[in-house]
């Protein structure tokens, strides 16, 4: 599943490769993904592409709706722009030069030809350029929403966690009132956003906290360490790009280098970076938790 550091990623990859584009022609494959009416698009030139939360925000000149985009468990935003040279050699032969990005949920669609059968929406600009939204699971969506909706959402959603409104005194308010293990804490989307659980992992090693511990009965130095390791996680994150451990998406240059930096994630049976004692692997709240048993008390 995409994490906030891999959608904070493709939002600015494709700010830097969509602003200034106009919409031609928007093809919606599978109608439950798609709200809105997309016949208002046509012609609009893009502004800004976004994130907030977990969500893709792509805004247009002189239009107040925002098209927002939730890849959700398997989402991914591919743009591809080909650009056709007829080199003027004996055999004509034309080349064709692709500029590809991708991001969220790593596949082979990443490196195929497009469309696919997961290929849930269409979006192509003027200049031939185009836009895919591919879901293989279909969980994810995208909305035409307008400032109402999202002044709605946005009331409802809790600070994301690189945001400045969320402080540690924030966090030790959260830490406070919960009996439930850390680690499941710093997953609720409800209390804090962003830390999915590749990075709870890390933060909690890095902190040497116990994913198993009652929130509540952490001291205020371990709330506190605990904040600057998920910061610094996430901000990791974001820096290497994301993370993908997925093998195509080297090929092209495609995908972020956060899976170089994981201290515990997926590494049950190797040694803990600060320790040497094996990393080890249980289940928590249904997902993979990993830990070291020396340093992480
Ligand atoms: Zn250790």
């Amino acid at each position: 599943m995409p994490e906030l550091p891999e959608v904070e990623t493709i939002a600015r990859q494709l700010n830097e490769v969509l602003v200034g584009k106009i919409v031609s022609q928007m093809t919606v494959y599978r109608e439950k993904i798609f709200s809105g009416d997309k016949d208002v698009l046509i012609g609009k030139k893009i502004t800004k592409v976004s994130r907030r939360a977990k969500v893709v925000g792509v805004e247009f000149e002189g239009f107040e709706d925002v098209v927002q985009i939730h890849l959700k468990m398997t989402g991914q935003l591919i743009f591809v722009e080909k650009t056709k040279k007829t080199q003027e050699l004996k055999t004509d032969k034309t080349q064709v030069f692709e500029k590809r990005v991708a991001g969220g949920h790593p596949s082979v669609d990443w490196t195929n030809d497009l469309p696919s059968k997961h290929t849930r929406v269409e979006i192509i600009f003027d200049d031939d350029s185009v836009l895919f939204f591919n879901d293989m699971r279909a969980f994810g969506w995208v909305k035409i929403t307008n400032r109402e909706e999202r002044e709605k959402q946005a009331s409802s959603l809790p600070p994301d966690v690189i945001d400045e409104s969320f402080t540690l005194d924030y966090f030790a308010q959260v830490l406070k009132k919960s009996k439930k293990p850390i680690k499941l804490v710093l997953l609720d989307q409800q209390l804090m956003g962003g830390i999915g659980n590749i990075y709870a992992n890390d933060a909690l090693n890095m902190a040497k906290i116990l994913p198993t511990r009652k929130a509540c009965d952490l001291n205020v130095s371990e709330a506190r360490k605990l904040y600057k390791a998920v910061r610094y996680v996430i901000e990791l994150g974001i820096k290497c790009g994301g993370a993908s451990a997925a093998n195509y998406v080297d090929t092209k240059g495609l995908g972020g280098t956060y899976q170089n930096h994981f201290l515990t994630y997926k590494r049950d049976g190797e040694p803990c970076n600060n320790c040497g004692e094996k990393i080890l692997k249980v289940k928590l709240g249904g997902r993979g938790t990993f830990y070291c048993p020396n340093c992480q008390v």
